[in-house]
């Protein structure tokens, strides 16, 4: 804000697609004008449990919905387009320019999202220069990726002209015969480039990414050499991969099975709009498949990333209705797995080969290539475009800094040069680029339904859930704070060394100490008969003292449900057993304040009741007997009697 005031900049804010592959998102914002350029999805990581999706966090965008003027789109993959229709339920963008093949796929996630009525979708060509607010004009410029109908972008702003690379390659013979349009890359670098933000991928790799037909021959020849079936799994959206296979079982004499939706969605799709020729009768429905000879059939489907409910992966575990593996199958993995994806992929590819089939797999096998250039790509879009300034954009972290350091090898002084990350601002004035205060990004988690939100406090149940179990607990506290029965302490999952009779007696020393320690503050007079409980807020003082008490002594951190049944006032006490072993708790946890610890050094005698099982069964209080003494931590009781056993009579002020 202070350098505006001084000088008008440019402001570049990528929301996503830093430090990692993938939810590719970014902000231009020139004055009042903020344009977006691709809005990405990336997949859940291990330890997501029930993640879908993951979104970037648009805080930014929605608190200056007003400010947005439109949206470009680059291609069709997921990692670009994938948010846009979860977006447009929180804000608008007046109008999107973008391909016509991911504008096609783009309306079907919208569709399905029903956001329709919220934008205007404007198909472009190359070379088309849209503009876009008052401040931005973009020339969309032909590349050559892993999709087609893919663009780079120039962008002109008041401060220079700024290239965005998009996900690019350099093959000069494109499986689809639209050519990278150097020429005008080359012009935008006559005419002086302010700042290049280029793709990183592959920025590690040395040498040129070899091109897209290349991969040709090699599945040629093991579809060719295949005595039975053959099945092959590649990314729906590589379309050019896929158009080549269909060329491939039609050269050798196969018919074609899809299986998996997106599959399905993205060939139709394809073929509608003419990126992919193939004949109607190519294709056969799945459910007729088996009625072909082995050798007259090709299985194209979804699972080259383990996806557990992909295709290839529930065939894998025998868990198709359609599709069951034979010794006779060729398996072709066309694809590459994406980093985190790899330990599914291997296993997928393990319980194939068990099953008895033929896989093919792996780098050496020349049956994939990446959609991403490679050094000698990166440096010949440097070359193209001398930029003055530098971002390596699409990549995790290293990738970047290796980027950084071909563009200095190519002549970019290292000052030119930012390495970012999501939420960032690239500031860039005629002469100058910086950084400025970067404003909120994160990630946002969506469950199956695409519309529930998984939060943090819900991934960190899930892990705990998944990593250390459950611990539920019901404790019966009368409305004037009265342990009133033994805590029943269940266990779901929790490997542990202490026994169920410890967990009680912890749970029992937490209940204790909440109500000698906090029952004031949860519990207020009304004037009423009965005190108004904050009851929600006594669970969670359980469940809090419960955690940090395992963490400690067990060092393992289930998730701890804490059930709270109030019982009436004047139920009578139940006083804890007790218990040989003292309590060890070191220190008294945060904010406790005028606790009674010198009760936590008293040994306590051992009760062995039947609740040294698992599941500890509570008994009804006993609510017939009268409660003695008001101040209930030092009442003096009757002994209710519990589970047909006399229970020791004690007053913990006796300790
Ligand atoms: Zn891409
Ligand atoms: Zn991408």
């Amino acid at each position: 804000m202070t350098n505006q005031a001084q000088q008008p900049c440019l402001k570049v804010i990528p929301l996503g697609g830093l430090h990692e592959i993938g939810k590719n998102t970014c902000v231009f914002e020139y004055g009042d004008d903020i344009m977006l350029v691709d809005a990405g999805l990336a997949f859940p990581s291990d330890g997501m449990h029930g993640v879908n999706v993951v979104m970037p966090d648009t805080s930014y965008l929605r608190e200056n919905q007003k400010r947005i003027r439109g949206m470009i789109v680059t291609h069709g993959h997921e990692d670009h387009i994938g948010g846009i229709a979860h977006h447009l339920k929180n804000f608008n963008i007046p109008v999107i320019h973008g391909p016509r093949l991911a504008l096609a796929m783009l309306t079907g996630k919208m569709e399905e999202a029903g956001v329709m009525d919220r934008t205007i979708l404007q198909t472009v060509a190359p070379r088309d220069v849209v503009k876009v607010g008052q401040h931005f004009s973009v020339e969309f410029i032909r590349n050559t990726h892993s999709m087609a109908d893919s663009f780079s972008l120039a962008i002109t702003t008041p401060v220079g002209t700024v290239i965005f690379t998009g996900d690019f390659k350099f093959d000069h013979t494109p499986v689809d015969g639209e050519t990278f349009d150097m020429a005008r890359l080359a012009h935008y670098g006559e005419q002086g480039v302010l700042c290049l933000f280029s793709d990183s991928t592959n920025s590690e790799v040395p040498g040129f990414c070899p091109p897209e037909r290349s991969v040709f021959p090699c599945l040629d020849r093991h579809i060719s050499q295949a005595e039975g079936r053959v099945i092959i799994t590649t990314f729906a959206s590589s379309i050019h991969r896929v158009a080549m296979i269909l060329e491939l079982a039609l050269k050798n004499g196969r018919k074609v099975g899809l299986l998996g939706r997106s599959m399905l969605n993205v060939i139709a799709k394809a073929r509608e709009l003419g990126y992919m020729r193939a004949p109607d009768d190519l294709f056969v429905p799945i459910k007729q498949i088996r009625d072909l000879p082995d050798r007259e059939t090709l299985l194209l489907m979804t699972g080259s990333q383990g996806e557990p409910l992909a295709a290839l992966s529930r065939i894998s575990r025998g868990e198709h209705p359609q599709v069951q593996v034979k010794t006779t199958d060729t398996i072709i993995f066309s694809a590459s797995p994406i980093p985190g994806n790899t330990i599914s992929v291997v296993n997928t590819i393990d319980r194939l080969m068990m099953l008895g089939a033929k896989v093919v797999y792996g780098k050496g096998e020349g049956i994939h290539v990446s959609g991403h250039g490679f050094q000698e790509d990166q440096k010949l879009m440097l070359a193209l475009t001398k930029p003055k300034y530098f971002v390596p954009v699409h990549g995790e972290h290293r990738m970047l800094v290796c980027h950084s350091k071909t563009a200095q090898s190519m002549g970019v002084p290292a000052e030119n040069i930012l390495i970012i990350d999501n939420g960032d601002v690239v500031q860039l004035t005629p002469d100058s680029i910086s950084k400025g205060e970067p404003v909120k990004a994160g990630i946002e988690l969506l469950d199956a339904s695409r519309n529930g939100i998984v939060d943090a406090r819900v991934l960190k149940e899930r892990q705990q859930l998944a990593e250390d179990g459950v611990i539920t607990m019901l404790a019966v506290i009368s409305t004037d704070g009265v342990m009133a029965a033994p805590p029943r302490v269940n266990l779901r999952g929790v490997v542990t060394a202490a026994d169920a009779r410890k967990l009680s007696l912890w749970a029992e020393r937490e209940i204790t100490w909440v109500l000698e320690n906090r029952w004031q503050q949860l519990s207020r007079n009304s004037g009423g008969k009965a005190p108004d409980v904050d009851w929600m807020g006594v669970q969670r003082e359980i469940e809090i003292g419960l955690q940090r008490r395992l963490r400690r002594e067990l060092q393992v951190e289930p998730l701890i449900i804490c059930l709270v049944q109030p019982a009436p006032g004047g139920t009578p006490a139940y006083k804890g057993r007790a218990d040989a072993e003292p309590d060890t708790r070191p220190a008294p946890r945060g904010g406790r304040g005028g606790g009674r610890d010198d009760r936590r050094e008293r040994p306590e005698r051992v009760d062995r009741g039947p609740r040294a099982e698992r599941t500890a069964p509570a008994p009804e209080p006993r609510r017939e007997l009268a409660a003695v003494g008001a101040a209930p931590a030092a009442a003096k009781v009757e002994e209710p009697e519990l589970e047909g056993r006399t229970r020791r009579r004690r007053s913990a002020a006796a300790g």
